[in-house]
């Protein structure tokens, strides 16, 4: 740890968007103090077995005092720390160890799990990779309980402050008291990691990989973090820390009166673009339903299998999807809840699903890991019906790559329908079904695609990424990872052609729908809704509000005025200097 005063800006991923100036909370955890190592004469193993039942425990307690506070989804995490200190790999690997090698409890502990942490680092499935985090949690817990300190790491945070830290476990994530948490600067980070996620989901900044961001300031310390543009500033000078203050302030105001003034999307002049949320199973409800969502654009079944680390049963997923279409419910009369099918593999990978293949991103992902296991398929079909009873749903398959899929997907529908039926259960006859446009020959042969279903989502996440070759999760190719590059402009362009020749609905409901350059270009393009993480949306709506169709129009010339040959760097800036010079206080809108 060093106490440099002088001023210092790091720069590291852009996570969750927003400004905050706050104390900082430097958090190392105590998972890589080094442990004593020594021989010991007695037996250890009662030692650790009294720790282990202690561990067992603490985290039974937590398991039930999460149900009680209904913190969703926080229980699984500690089920999951339960099962991990059941395995034989942990604490009968120990015990050997101990016997064996004569270790202290603490070294065999260590040396363990380290062997643990080696083998699930060395997995390439990065789902599995992130369970080294749920490993350094038990092994933290168990450290605890044989220094006489059980109770798990805690995370002592009373005033609200910026949580620094290397990176946090699910257990210490889950266990944060929300209305502390100004925002999250980390050492490490990744797209999948539990602390990305619920800063979206909590709406607060956060910038990830910023190296030694730990080692570079001390508790109590004011910093600026910038999740918008990924930075954050260290000892900013007594103005700077004013100026940052009015951003946030100035922040919170565009939020509050974009969330109350008028239906989210609504252009000048009249005519809406429909401004929806994207939601998973386990995210707070209450932003979609205070910024104004029409509904919920995108709901990621995935997250289902994710939280149980298992296949739901059907039961579990009506009731899910059941939930999900009674809350859409509440956003509105004409409010529905698009449920996207399991969309798993690629950088979704997850065990007992994902197989090892050489290029995952391309591997039996999605659409075609249901396609090959119609049983799961037919299950989640038949639960999406069952939700649709409610007449607010809407079906949606994911990386949709050709008809065949499209066609093999009826057939599943077909029979789940059959299945209802032949039980008496009812359903909507009349349930939308869709698909995401995220693979390039989904875009290009829209037209195609767009007489067999009832409405387009375009995923850019995924379709960027195909389109450019450039992995959305790799820093290294980021400066290839272009929404605005030319050619994907076009394909995006000829996907909404497509859609309105035949008549159907298309929407974005990738990230880039939340940009306020790239989302605003989307609606300017003539998709009819762009689906976002709900705290994003008063901001889209709020710059929607100061445009006209026309106007939108004259956006669309400007960003093709660089011409194909440009870069999407240039066609960005293009779009961002019409959006300027349009709406000359757009300073006051996007801080
Ligand atoms: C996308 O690919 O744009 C998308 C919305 O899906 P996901 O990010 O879940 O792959
Ligand atoms: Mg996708």
């Amino acid at each position: 740890m060093s106490s440099s005063p002088s001023r210092q800006t790091l720069r590291g991923l852009a996570t969750a968007r927003g400004f905050v100036a706050g104390p900082v909370f430097v958090y190392r955890g105590d998972g890589d103090a080094p442990v004593p190592e020594y021989v010991v004469e007695e037996d250890e193993v009662v030692s650790l077995a009294r720790a282990v039942t202690e561990t067992k425990r603490d985290l039974e307690n937590l398991v039930a005092a999460l149900r009680e506070r209904s913190v969703r989804g926080g229980e699984r995490i500690f089920e999951a720390h339960l099962m991990l200190l059941e395995d034989p790999m942990i604490v009968s690997e120990a015990e050997s160890r101990i016997r064996k090698d004569r270790l202290n409890a603490e070294a065999a502990v260590r040396r363990t799990v380290d062997k643990a942490r080696e083998l699930f680092a060395r997995m390439n499935d990065p789902y599995l990779r992130e369970r080294t985090r749920d490993l350094d949690d038990v092994e933290r817990r168990i450290l605890r309980a044989l220094a006489g300190m059980g109770g798990g790491p805690r995370l002592e945070l009373r005033t609200p402050s910026v949580i620094v830290a290397n990176d946090l476990t699910p257990s210490e994530t889950v266990l944060l008291p929300r209305d502390c948490v100004l925002g999250f600067a980390m050492n490490g980070g990744s797209t999948t990691s539990h602390v990305a996620l619920l800063a979206r989901a909590m709406g607060v900044p956060a910038v990830s990989g910023l190296g030694d961001v730990t080692g570079r300031v001390r508790a109590g310390d004011t910093v600026l973090l910038d999740g918008t543009n990924g930075t954050v500033t260290l000892n900013p000078s007594a103005a700077e820390i004013m100026e940052f203050r009015d951003l946030v302030e100035r922040q919170m105001e565009i939020t509050e009166e974009a969330s109350l003034g008028y239906p989210a999307g609504t252009l000048r002049g009249g005519g809406e673009v429909k401004l929806e949320a994207n939601l998973h199973p386990g995210v707070p409800t209450d932003d979609v339903m205070a910024h104004g969502a029409r509904g919920i654009g995108l709901y990621r079944s995935e997250y289902l299998w994710f939280s149980l680390e298992r296949e739901p049963t059907e039961d579990e997923q009506a009731a899910a999807y059941g939930e999900a279409a009674a809350f859409a419910a509440s956003l509105g009369p004409d409010a529905a809840v698009t449920i996207r099918a399991l969309d798993v593999g690629g950088d979704k990978a997850m065990r007992g699903i994902s197989v090892r293949e050489a290029n995952p991103f391309l591997g039996n992902r999605s659409i075609r890991y249901l396609l090959s296991h119609r049983d799961v398929f037919r299950t989640q079909l038949r639960a999406i019906l069952r939700a649709s009873a409610s007449g607010r749903v809407r079906l949606m398959y994911p990386m949709v790559s050709c008809v065949e899929e499209l066609r093999g997907a009826a057939e599943v529908l077909a029979e789940a329908r059959g299945d209802l039926d032949a039980a008496g259960v009812a359903y909507d006859a009349n349930m939308r079904v869709g698909m995401m446009v995220e693979v390039p020959s989904a875009a290009i042969n829209a037209a195609a695609f767009a007489k067999l279903v009832d409405f387009f989502s375009i995923g850019t996440n995924d379709l960027v990424q195909y389109v450019m070759a450039a992995d959305r999760g790799n820093d290294s190719v980021a400066n290839l990872y272009q929404p605005t590059n030319p050619a994907v402009l076009r394909l995006v362009r000829e996907t909404v052609a497509a859609a309105k020749a035949r008549g159907i609905p298309v929407s974005v409901c990738g990230e880039s729908a939340s940009d306020p350059v790239v989302g605003i270009l989307w609606a300017a393009m003539g998709v009819d809704a762009l689906s976002m993480p709900a705290t994003y949306i008063p901001v889209i709506s709020k710059l929607l509000s100061r445009l006209s169709r026309a106007d939108l129009d004259e956006l669309l010339a400007a960003s093709a005025a660089p011409g194909d040959g440009a870069s999407g760097g240039e066609v960005m800036e293009a779009c961002r200097s019409w959006l300027a010079a349009r709406i000359p206080d757009i300073g006051n809108i996007v801080l």
